[in-house]
């Protein structure tokens, strides 16, 4: 590993984190007893920690690095912008080079009437932007009691007061209160979670489609804005729809005069084989919100992609959009930002993702399934999960739900792959850019992981 700067033994690090700094999304107590583990470095989709021990980032980070590390380019080009302007603002009528050229070239790779990007800084914000915009678009329509937004149980949008109410991870709501008012959550398209007993997920999908109708109908649309959901649930455990969902999702929202909100902020730039999520799924929105592989996490970075339908008759209408954000087009952001989509342009990344390495990751990562601790193993694109169950045929869960996943998220670290967990289901989301070698890795220490799940299970007593 090349070291940028003279590391100090890893205990070091561990008691000065453990003294200063709040994790986010985390546990404090726990992990001060443990101790957090160091990295260093990071290449390609290896990871290197303090100790020198290299670990496959089956996750890109959070679902973010989709170039993968170490690309000196968009380095270079950061550097080179903070050199020239390492900061200028984008209120009062300035602008500058990349927040004008990074804006072209995201609108370049959006589907058909995305010519706007509303810039942020992370997903959360991303999502707190569509909760104005949405808004203020019914207000110059002249249809103001247009507010209320729909969303889903377990669908994930953010950490913020508002994108938090917007998701539906019932953990985060109980803690502070949320959802704020104005907020409602329909059932998720997780066939292999929530359908009855031999309910097709063609059916399953459908139902779940038709809980949207059934809301809109109770609160009235003349009193509903948005309906906002992933094309993909990431965070919620990699819950990809049956076929059926999205159609119907989309019809309904048309005859019904919603405006349909795509959180592209995981599936969007290649994760699931083309540019958005949208496109592999059907789905037409109106607003896109974007972050993570927007800068491939090299620097934070969030926006929202705005269809010219929304977009013109606010501009037109509107005055002033009284949002916006200090680092709202940041120039060092903009640059890493046209450095990664160059890169992504020019390597074919997505149209491989679709063709080649997808494909090929699938086929390892479906055979998975065969597994008798596994009860699904899915894949779109290059994000996957496998469902840990304790028996096959009866779907049956590990008791206490969650220990299981933290259990086989250990064993897959022990086996040098970093996977993530959500409840009892293992997720995967690796850099666009690995080899065919590093997916046979990925598929060889998945399987090796579920074995020595099998025999921990075994030995407890569990099986
Ligand atoms: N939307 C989705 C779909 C996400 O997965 C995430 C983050 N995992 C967010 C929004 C929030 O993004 P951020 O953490 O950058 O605020």
């Amino acid at each position: 590993m090349d070291s940028p700067r003279n590391l100090r033994p890893t205990a070091e690090y561990q008691a000065i984190d453990a003294a200063h700094h709040w994790h986010p999304q985390t546990d404090m107590a726990e992990v001060n007893a443990r101790g957090s583990r160091v990295f260093a470095g990071a290449d390609g989709i290896w990871l290197t920690d303090t100790e020198g021990e290299r670990l496959i980032d089956g996750m890109s980070g959070l679902w973010c690095v989709n170039v993968g590390y170490g690309r000196e380019r968009i380095a270079e080009a950061m550097y080179q912008q903070a050199k020239v302007l390492p900061y200028y603002n984008t209120f009062f009528q300035c602008t500058h080079p990349p927040a004008a050229e990074f804006a072209q070239a995201i609108a370049e790779v959006a589907p058909e009437g995305f010519s706007k990007v509303f810039f942020a800084n992370s997903g959360s914000e991303a999502n707190d932007t569509v909760f104005r915009l949405a808004r203020v678009y019914w207000d110059v329509m002249g249809r103001p009691r247009k507010k209320t937004f729909i969303a889903r149980k377990n669908g994930y949008h953010g950490s913020s007061v508002a994108s938090a109410s917007l998701g539906g991870m019932s953990f985060m709501h109980a803690q502070s209160g949320l959802p704020i008012a104005g907020v409602h959550h329909i059932g998720q398209p997780y066939w292999f979670g929530e359908a009855e007993p031999g309910e097709s997920p063609a059916d399953f999908g459908l139902r779940r489609a038709r809980e949207l109708a059934s809301a809109i109908d109770r609160i009235g649309a003349e009193n509903v804005c948005a309906f906002v959901a992933e094309p993909i649930q990431g965070a919620g455990g990699v819950i990809i729809p049956p076929e059926t969902y999205w159609p119907e999702i989309s019809r309904i929202c048309a005859e019904r005069e919603i405006l349909l909100v795509a959180d592209e902020v995981i599936c969007g730039f290649g994760r699931t084989g083309r540019w958005f999520g949208s496109e592999t799924f059907g789905i037409k929105p109106d607003l896109m919100p974007i972050a993570k592989g927007m800068t491939s996490g090299y620097v934070p970075m969030g926006g929202v992609l705005v269809h010219d339908r929304v977009a013109g008759p606010v501009i037109e209408r509107a005055g002033e959009f009284a949002h916006g954000y200090t680092y709202s087009g940041h120039p060092v952001a903009c640059a890493a930002g046209l450095a990664n989509l160059a890169i992504l342009r020019e390597e074919g990344l997505v149209d491989r993702v679709r063709e080649d390495i997808g494909p090929y990751l699938q086929e390892r990562w479906l055979k998975l399934g065969e597994h008798p601790l596994v009860g699904e193993a899915r894949m779109v694109g290059l994000i996957g999960a496998l469902e840990l169950v304790r028996d096959k045929e009866r779907r049956t869960r590990f008791a206490e739900e969650g220990r299981t996943g933290t259990e086989a998220r250990e064993l897959s670290l022990a086996n040098g792959l970093v996977m993530r967990a959500t409840r009892d289901t293992l997720l995967i989301a690796p850099p666009l850019c690995l080899t065919h070698e590093e997916a046979d890795m990925i598929a060889e220490r998945a399987a090796r992981t579920l074995d020595d799940l099998a025999d921990a299970k075994a030995r407890a007593g569990e099986t």
